[in-house]
């Protein structure tokens, strides 16, 4: 028997490991090319980790430790009740049933300019944002824009690249060794852990404008909430903000076009800034 040929039954212990990892890879492949489902109010196939009722599960299972990392509930009942009837306001003006459960929280931190959104609909503002709020219609913008990222599921497709990226990590910690492998991993890791990207926030800005005109907003209040935000960020705040979206500057003229499609003539005049 020539010396080369491996011996049946004897499978070097590099091709196992190898396989291992090709199979994993696979897995976690097929797992999120595989499972496309339709979003209930866009009709667009999604790549979604979870249903909708998953969904919702888990945003109210997160919502008492997010609530606790930004102070918790603010307990101005008055301000709180003003979030929770903006945002309302803006649930009800979306076109179609939505079957998430919404609901709208001021949360004390009265340093991180912030605002997000948990799948399934729990939504977030910290008061540092909203006393840097002038009027209704600007709270409309943060809030609407925060709807958007849950009507396009993008919290659930955020997951679901993650499981693909575990399972990418997972393959390469069996194939490589040591170093490589840990540097492959932070690598997938750092690259879906960037919050939801550039396209995912404008189409968020394009449904918080769709949403304030719907429900009667002057929707140019959306272009001073990023001119609010862009001042935040030179300031002494701490403009979390800018760590999840992209440079407000940018955003702004994506929202004007948005709003000359609304509004081709021109915003009407009566709506409320
Ligand atoms: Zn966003």
């Amino acid at each position: 028997m020539p010396r080369s040929r491996i011996p049946k039954g004897r499978v070097p212990a590099v091709l196992i490991r190898l396989g291992i990892a090709v199979v994993i890879a696979l897995i976690s492949i097929v797992g999120y090319f595989g499972a496309g489902s339709a979003n209930p109010v866009t009709g667009q196939t999604q790549r979604v980790a979870m249903s909708v009722e998953q969904e919702i599960a888990l945003g109210l299972a997160a919502l008492p430790r997010m609530a606790a990392q930004y102070g918790g509930e603010d307990r101005d009942q008055r301000d709180q009740q003003l979030v929770d009837r903006v945002g309302e306001t803006l649930v009800r003006a979306i076109d179609s049933p939505t079957p998430w459960r919404f609901e709208f929280h001021l949360l004390a931190d009265p340093q991180t300019i912030n605002a997000f959104a948990l799948p399934g609909g729990q939504v977030f503002i910290t008061r540092a944002l909203f006393d840097r709020l002038q009027t209704e219609g600007q709270l409309a913008g943060v809030l609407g824009h925060e709807v958007g990222h849950v009507i396009e599921r993008h919290g659930a497709q955020r997951m679901a690249k993650q499981k693909l990226a575990q399972g990418l990590v997972g393959a390469a910690g069996v194939a490589g060794d040591g170093r490589s492998a840990a540097q492959m991993a932070a690598a997938v890791g750092n690259l879906v852990n960037m919050s939801y990207g550039r396209g995912d926030e404008l189409e968020s800005d394009e449904w918080g404008v769709a949403l304030m005109v719907n429900a009667g907003y002057d929707p140019r209040a959306m272009i001073v909430v990023m001119e609010i935000l862009r001042d935040a960020g030179g300031g002494g705040g701490k403009a979390e903000f800018f760590s999840t979206h992209p440079d407000p500057e940018n955003r702004i003229g994506k929202i004007e076009d948005a709003i000359g499609q609304h509004y081709p003539n021109g915003v009407p005049d009566g709506l409320v800034p």
